[in-house]
């Protein structure tokens, strides 16, 4: 069985990527809950999401002693240069609830007409063992910014986020809606190929 420390505190996050990865034979994916040892503080000072992803994964995987992976995620709008970026947490302050995040977005996004709200989500997954670097699998869906709020699933900007093709939120989706198409879910397929291919030396 192999063990794979995943480096988040953001719990529905940690859903989602144990969701996805759990019919994955053979591995068992743990979290910061599951050992007994504090998890390291790390700052997250990167400009973009790869390299946040890479400081996590390889800083909780030395201190793990075995693989880890980090998920650094977030949304880019295209009016305002790709902002929120990897502020998309704290966007509107340090510790922002997520409605003072989306609140902020369509503020900034109010007198932006329909065709212009265009976004993506992006998700950078870092692999990563005894502190080196293995490789990083990175996901994008693209779609359009709200001008209010609708659905009561998912976390974060899913509520004012709907990707092309779909008339629904990601948050009037289901999860296992959500969890077909997301950025999440196109860089973890990646990441389990490369675990298949690479088992032998992992
Ligand atoms: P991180 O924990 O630094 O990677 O922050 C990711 C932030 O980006 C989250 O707090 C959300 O605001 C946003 N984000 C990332 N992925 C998603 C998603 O799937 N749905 C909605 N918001 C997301």
């Amino acid at each position: 069985m192999l063990k794979i420390l995943l480096a988040t505190h953001n719990k529905k996050k940690r859903a989602e990527i144990k969701s996805l990865l759990k019919n994955f034979k053979d591995i068992e994916i743990l979290n910061f809950d599951d050992i007994t040892i504090d998890p390291p503080q790390v700052v997250e000072d990167g400009k973009t999401f790869r390299q946040n992803a890479i400081k996590k994964a390889v800083i909780t995987s030395k201190f793990f002693g075995g693989l880890a992976i980090a998920d650094d995620s977030g949304l880019e709008v295209d009016v305002l240069g790709g902002k929120p970026g990897v502020r998309s947490s704290r966007f509107s302050r340090t510790n922002a609830t997520d409605e003072e995040n989306n609140e902020k977005l369509l503020k900034l996004l109010e007198k932006v007409p329909g065709k212009k709200r265009k976004a993506q989500f992006v998700c950078c997954i870092a692999l990563a063992k005894n502190g080196v670097m293995l490789e990083t699998f990175t996901g994008t869906v693209r779609g359009d910014i709200l001008a209010s709020p609708r659905g009561k699933n998912g976390f974060g900007y899913d509520p004012v986020f709907v990707p092309q093709s779909f008339e629904k939120t990601f948050a009037e989706m289901t999860a296992l809606h959500k969890n077909r198409i997301s950025h999440r879910a196109q860089a973890l397929k990646q990441l389990k190929e490369f675990i298949e291919e690479h088992r032998a030396a992992l």
